[in-house]
């Protein structure tokens, strides 16, 4: 049985007084162990966070790590230095670092190999543009961005990996997904990863992610493939998160 996930991924957003009302909002909204939780911060907030959760169930992600262990890597953060911190989870392959920073699905197969080598979870996003959803490609185009990770790691890391399904022109947009069409792509991947390993296919939790609000996320999350969220607008209001954990509780 697949635990639900709810991650918040907060982009660059917040700041150190935000963070702090924000946390303890979130903070009345955990309490029981149903529903995994995490908040995927800005790399510089995680000793704030990582201090403001200790002794809560909440789960301490960030948003990206380099692909190499250490060195003159200038800007970049290690796998090592998030664990360092205390993050579980590591956002790896969102389509905002694909179009804004070229990262390629080879590079992101590198960064999933780097957390799993620090010992952190990677959430790996794929997703389709509106342009290849139109041309019929989706299933194509999340395929090879899925399989240029499942090709890199080693079999026995299968079942550690977290994926998450995020079509670019649901994010951020207001424009979701329906769970129908949700579902349709995460069985598409989960069937790639059965092809692989049918047993780490059964375990692998595939997080919808765009647009999730508190309204839509009881329809999409009650759908067979879909294990959680990754939340990204909706997971700066303390009220909003907390309704989409609720509705995932039930
Ligand atoms: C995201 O950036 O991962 C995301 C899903 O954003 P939003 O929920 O705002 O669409």
């Amino acid at each position: 049985m697949r635990r639900t996930l709810i991650a918040g991924n907060w982009k660059m957003n917040g700041s150190l007084a935000a963070n702090d009302v924000l946390l303890a909002g979130l903070k009345q909204g955990v309490g029981d162990d149903l529903v995994d939780v995490a908040v995927c911060v800005p790399a510089p907030y995680l000793a704030q966070c990582a201090a403001a959760l200790q002794g809560t169930s909440i789960r301490l992600g960030a948003q990206d790590v380099s692909t190499s262990v250490s060195g003159a890597y200038t800007g970049e953060v290690s796998g090592a230095m998030l664990q360092d911190f205390g993050c579980r989870y590591v956002i790896v392959g969102h389509s905002e670092r694909r179009s804004y920073h070229g990262e390629t699905s080879a590079v992101v197969a590198r960064k999933a190999l780097a957390a799993l080598a620090a010992g952190l979870t990677p959430i790996v996003c794929v997703g389709e543009t509106l342009d290849e959803r139109d041309a019929e490609r989706t299933a194509a185009v999340v395929g090879a961005q899925l399989d240029a990770v499942l090709d890199a790691v080693a079999a026995t890391d299968l079942a550690k990996l977290v994926i998450a399904y995020e079509p670019v022109w649901a994010i951020g947009t207001g424009k979701t997904a329906t769970p129908q069409m949700a579902q349709a792509v995460h069985a598409v991947l989960r069937a790639r990863l059965a092809a692989r390993d049918a047993e780490a296919a059964s375990q692998v939790q595939i997080l919808y992610g765009g647009s999730m609000k508190p309204d839509n996320a009881a329809d999409l999350l009650a759908m067979a493939d879909i294990d959680g969220g990754l939340i990204g607008g909706a997971a700066l209001k303390a009220a909003d998160f907390n309704a989409i954990i609720a509705a995932a509780r039930q």
